[in-house]
């Protein structure tokens, strides 16, 4: 018997999504009296309203985030039952896929056969760190006939966790999921423009039996919520991904409070090389460089935006580019045959539009647009004549245009790909192994795919670990080492 479609328009009139805070295991009152309203970019229509948030609400969650880390009631549970937790809330994530993918398609506008996808993953970090909680240990280090030295890794204490819009549900949980393994409590803020599936996630954790007050939930505005956040002295730890001006804000936090460690992941200009070897592969090649560009249209931090291929290659590929980026469907995002949704907000919108402008007047080319861009939507954009200097080659657009560059000389290639400011991701595509290896070393970026895609997960399940450079930020995110970000290294010694 097959599943009937859904009709998530009707889905969407019927969802009711949680909008209050969710501290020391259960929805509060906000303590501020400000609202604002999440917007859905398909419409333009409010999907709910919420507080703005207050000092107070981040208080009452750090506290009870603190009582019950220093009880134990979690930190001190055993390995065995904190998997427990964790694969049980992987199984409610998966059991509730259709609303949370909903909740993320209305309040940013991701397609909503994206947003259903997407829940593999956010399931699949519960899944990977529940499973590791019995594989973490430390070390013994060399001892001599009277001494043992150990290497114990302890939680951190209390996690401040604040996530951007792009993934709304998997950002919480790429978070969440490591934090609690490790045995901490966390205080999450997701961003204001994709708050519900965060604040629903929590409950669900409640629902498998996570003990109350481990896992807090405080939405609200970044200069409330997530400054009161960064500035809080009695967080341990905070772990941030978003802009770079905002990562390096929490610094200033970080500083001007109680000195607590920072783990950042933020903004990338992320390149793609192509040499002409990759000429058999044409269509191929082409497909994943669109993908690694368009993906989320274009809003996700390893967009690989920057295309650098060999000149004589140069036109063949970006023909075939354009006949993928063609190929997307951009429209209603709740239409199941869209997989190019609408842009987040009115203002990213228009930024990305300014940067379009403003690459034509330093003299790229647009080969193509596959508009018509709408009120409320953009369409994958592909510059070519574009210059390494020139603005939309060193900025993070966020959003989907992908600026063409050539190269004559393979050293040449590494250079334009390494001059930026940024570190996140980067891709090279030869049958070459010499060129490859050259490239996998030489190319400052946190995680290099050789003849790959760079989607999260696609090759290497949820293993990878990596840790981004200059403006992309600092310390490790994913795997076993990302687990180890969470944890606080103590050396003990015991002499006879
Ligand atoms: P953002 O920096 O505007 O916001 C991120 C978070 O910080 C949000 O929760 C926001 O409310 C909060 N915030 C904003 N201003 C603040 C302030 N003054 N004080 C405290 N908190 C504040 O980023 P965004 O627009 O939500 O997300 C897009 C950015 O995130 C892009 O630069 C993208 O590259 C980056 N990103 C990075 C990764 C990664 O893994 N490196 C992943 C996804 C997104």
């Amino acid at each position: 018997m097959t599943t009937p479609p859904i009709d998530w328009h009707a889905r969407a009139a019927a969802l009711s999504v949680p909008v209050r805070p969710f501290i020391d295991g259960r929805f509060v009152d906000s303590a501020a009296d400000a609202h604002f309203e999440s917007i859905n970019p398909a419409t333009n229509g409010a999907v709910c309203t919420l507080s703005v948030g207050a000092d107070d609400d981040v208080d009452r969650a750090v506290a009870a985030a603190r009582r019950a880390f220093e009880d134990g009631r979690w930190a001190k549970s055993t390995p065995l039952q904190r998997k427990a937790v964790l694969l049980r809330i992987a199984e409610l994530i998966e059991a509730n896929a259709d609303d949370l993918a909903l909740m993320d398609s209305l309040e940013m506008g991701k397609a909503i056969s994206a947003a259903r996808a997407e829940i593999a993953f956010a399931s699949g970090f519960f899944r990977y760190y529940g499973e590791a909680t019995d594989k973490l240990y430390g070390a013994v280090a060399p001892s001599d006939s009277i001494t043992l030295s150990l290497g114990l890794l302890e939680p951190r204490g209390v996690v401040g966790a604040i996530v951007p819009w792009n993934f709304p549900l998997i950002n919480a949980a790429l978070k969440a999921a490591p934090a609690l393994a490790a045995g901490n409590s966390v205080v999450l803020k997701p961003s204001e423009i994709a708050s519900t599936s965060a604040l629903r996630l929590a409950e669900i954790a409640s629902e498998a039996d996570l003990p109350g007050g481990v896992f807090n939930v405080v939405p609200g505005l970044g200069p409330t919520v997530g400054q009161a956040i960064g500035r809080h002295g009695d967080i341990d730890f905070i772990s941030f991904t978003g802009s770079t001006a905002t990562g390096r804000l929490f610094m200033t936090y970080a500083g001007q409070s109680n000195g607590k460690p920072l783990l950042l992941e933020c903004g990338g200009k992320s390149p793609q090389l192509v040499c002409a070897d990759m000429a058999d592969d044409l269509d191929a090649v082409a497909a994943r460089v669109a993908h690694d560009a368009f993906w989320n249209q274009g809003q996700w931090c390893a967009a690989k935006t920057r295309l650098i291929v060999e000149d004589s290659f140069h036109d063949r590929l970006v023909d075939a580019v354009i006949a993928a980026a063609a190929r997307l469907v951009p429209g209603d995002p709740l239409d199941p045959a869209t997989n190019f949704g609408t842009i987040a907000t009115r203002g990213q919108l228009e930024k990305i539009r300014n940067f379009v402008a403003h690459a034509r007047t330093e003299g790229a080319t647009v080969a193509f647009n596959g508009g018509p861009w709408g009120e409320t939507s953009t369409a994958p954009t592909i510059l070519t004549d574009v210059r390494a200097d020139m603005t939309v080659a060193c900025e993070e657009v966020f959003g989907p245009v992908l600026s063409v560059m050539r190269f004559r000389d393979f050293g040449e290639a590494l250079a334009i790909a390494n001059d930026t400011r940024y570190g996140l991701a980067a891709s090279i595509w030869t049958r070459d192994a010499r060129r490859s290896h050259e490239a996998a070393r030489a190319l400052r970026a946190g995680r290099v795919t050789v003849r790959a895609s760079a989607a999260a997960g696609e090759h290497s399940g949820f293993a990878l670990s990596a840790e981004p450079w200059g403006a992309s930020g600092f310390g490790v995110e994913g795997g076993m080492e990302g687990l180890r970000s969470y944890c606080r290294f103590k050396s003990v010694e015991f002499v006879s």
